[in-house]
């Protein structure tokens, strides 16, 4: 540690934050800039004043691919997805959603939400839909 940083803003913290918290942590540069990806500087105006902030659990599907070929953390989960999400509210944040099996299984922009488990990494889920979702008594 430098001590330049706060103790928040560390990397430790940030991962602390999804796998132990189940939260998603985010950092909003002092120019507005604000990323899902902990940091040393800003990417957009080199700052290093950041402030931390929640970000949004859900959001859209802004890129995936299926990996066949896992690491040997992911040995029993794939096939799976590596995915790219734009959160509601800001701040692109890169993930994994298991039982995904085929590019078909997913649409770009479709909605998701964070699905926080007992499994490593940052894990997405569908969002259910309302016409998905049981009905009303
Ligand atoms: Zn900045």
């Amino acid at each position: 540690m430098t001590g330049e940083s706060s103790p928040l803003h560390s990397i430790e913290a940030y991962r602390r934050g999804y796998e132990e918290e189940h939260r998603l942590r985010g950092f909003r540069c002092s120019c507005g800039f604000l990323t899902a990806t902990w940091g040393l500087r800003c990417p957009t105006c080199g700052g290093i004043e950041f402030t931390e902030v929640e970000l949004a659990t859900t959001g859209r599907l802004a890129a995936f691919t299926v990996q066949t070929v896992p690491s040997d953390e992911f040995l029993n989960d794939a096939p799976y997805a590596y995915v790219l999400v734009d959160l509601d509210g800001g701040g692109r944040v890169a993930g994994w959603m298991p039982g995904i099996r085929a590019e078909t299984d997913l649409v770009l922009g479709q909605r998701v939400r964070y699905a926080p488990g007992y499994r490593p990494g940052v894990q997405f889920a569908v969002e259910p839909t309302e016409a998905a979702a049981p009905p009303t008594p």
